[in-house]
């Protein structure tokens, strides 16, 4: 079971990525270091609702 989860930027609290996860072997939420082009840097971006 893959569920489609979307990634928010923790700086500017934009969405900007669309991804999957396999809930089962990540039950909590997901955090990845991913590039902002609104920040134009990496920054930590957290699964959202
Ligand atoms: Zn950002």
């Amino acid at each position: 079971m893959r569920e489609i989860i979307t990634l928010e930027c923790e700086v500017c609290k934009r969405r900007n990525y669309v991804t999957t996860k396999e809930k089962r072997n990540n039950p909590e939420r997901l955090t990845l270091k991913k590039y902002c082009k609104w920040d134009k840097k990496h920054t930590s971006h957290k699964e959202t609702k």
